[in-house]
């Protein structure tokens, strides 16, 4: 079937893969003389490794450039504060400051907004339809840039925020909202709970179609949603240092299309070399329509490889196969990022613990994060303890301990990771 470029929403997603690959790498030279001149903090990167910005003339040039992780962010941004030498615009021009966990300090820029718009726009949402965006609306930017491009797309938006899943349901109801923006994890929830509260789904909701990031959608969640419960599905894979959206699914479903403002590799996380379509490796990321922004060359930390293939949708960019695990140590749970020197923190400075490991498991459809602690006294009241750590915990890592065990001593193993990954996808 022919394809209409105009039914697209902002950009010719069915440009010829030769013309993409020349308009990326033009912004991609524009950019990183623009970051070089205009963001000190890259600057001084591009300095110590040795590169100019006239080095950077392709694709294959990228891996000249140092890879900047999650890390090297909150590092920067310690040392100059809140930006760390990013920020390539007055810093009175910035409307909102968002605040990511590690913390990270990142400046609401336009195009961020549109970048979501497009992936709202491949999942169908349209004028006409009343979504829930159950995203949190604080600190975060979730929630204020998939309202504002949601917005972008026509439709009517309900802010409803995370949490309160009786508040939802009832709100889900009353106002027949047939379109819904969460996690995957979130919106089982509201469903198991409707059926708890003797509701039929099917009969008694009007959602036809959810969009879901921050959290992988198992094929066997998707499954379940899109067969019982007649949910059209969609993606989108999104990192907030960056600029936010980075690929997004179209109805076939077959993997992620790149977004056309990102040069996107995927590399050996310990080399920066770049690898083949296929190969697994971590994802790195190049805004090129950021003028607020100078991050170049992010790893994310995030694992997938891509494909060149055709995809039937008739849109031609590269496609990520899925997010497949972590190449780092900070563990996403329900969404939010648990990075282990803030875990760290917050367990250690309890001083009550010697030893621990934290655990991620999936029951059902939600992440289990479990602290398995040695206490430094046999006696100590574990219950006062859990509590105290967890509140500091929810504070700073933004999700909560499900268990807390206390180990006896000597039984954790020195050796193992302090965070251990133990979630199957399938
Ligand atoms: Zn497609």
């Amino acid at each position: 079937m022919a394809v209409n470029p105009a039914k697209y929403f902002d950009v010719n997603e069915t440009i010829s893969p030769a013309v993409r690959h020349r308009q990326l790498v033009a912004g991609l030279k524009k950019t990183v003389v623009y970051a070089y001149r205009h963001a000190p903090a890259t600057r001084a990167l591009m300095d110590q490794a040795g590169v100019k910005p006239a080095d950077i003339r392709e694709y294959a040039d990228l891996p000249k450039l140092p890879v900047t992780r999650k890390t090297d962010v909150i590092a920067l941004q310690k040392i100059n504060p809140p930006y760390g030498g990013f920020l390539t615009v007055p810093a009175e021009s910035v409307a909102r400051v968002f605040i990511s966990p590690g913390p990270i300090y990142e400046p609401l820029h336009t195009p961020r907004i549109k970048w979501f718009a497009r992936a709202f726009w491949a999942a169908g949402f349209r004028k006409g339809d009343v979504v829930v965006n159950t995203f949190t609306y604080h600190l975060s930017p979730a929630g204020m840039l998939f309202y504002e491009a949601l917005r972008h797309c026509g439709a009517t938006v309900v802010n409803t925020g995370a949490g309160n899943t009786e508040i939802q349901i009832q709100t889900m109801r009353d106002l027949q909202v047939n379109g819904f923006v969460g996690t995957p994890s979130f919106l089982m929830t509201i469903i198991k709970k409707a059926e708890e509260m003797g509701l039929d789904f099917l009969k008694d909701f009007h959602i036809q179609k959810a969009w879901f990031t921050g959290e992988m959608l198992a094929p066997s969640v998707r499954k379940i949603l899109e067969e019982t419960y007649r949910i059209n599905t969609s993606q989108a894979y999104a990192v907030t240092e960056p600029g936010g959206c980075i690929a997004y699914e179209c109805e076939k479903h077959s993997g992620l299309h790149m977004m056309d403002d990102y040069v996107i590799e995927i590399i050996d996380p310990l080399t920066g070399k770049q690898l083949p379509p296929g190969e697994v490796g971590e994802i790195a990321v190049t805004p090129i329509h950021n003028k607020a922004w100078g991050l170049l060359r992010f790893g994310t930390g995030d694992l997938s490889s891509y494909t060149t293939a055709k995809c039937a949708c008739g849109r031609t960019a590269h496609r990520l196969t899925g997010i497949l695990g972590r190449a780092g140590d900070a563990v996403k749970v329900r969404g939010m990022f648990v990075v282990g020197k803030q875990a760290d923190e917050v367990i250690m400075n309890s001083g009550a613990v010697s030893r621990y490991q934290l655990l991620v498991t999936r029951e059902g459809q939600r992440d289990v994060l479990t602290l398995k602690a040695e206490c430094k006294e046999a006696h100590h009241d574990a219950n006062t303890l859990a509590e105290a750590i967890n509140t500091r915990f929810q504070n700073v890592c933004r999700v909560k301990i499900d268990h807390f065990v206390v180990s006896e001593t000597g039984k954790l193993d020195e050796k193992s990771p302090k965070i251990t990954d133990l979630r199957k996808w399938d």
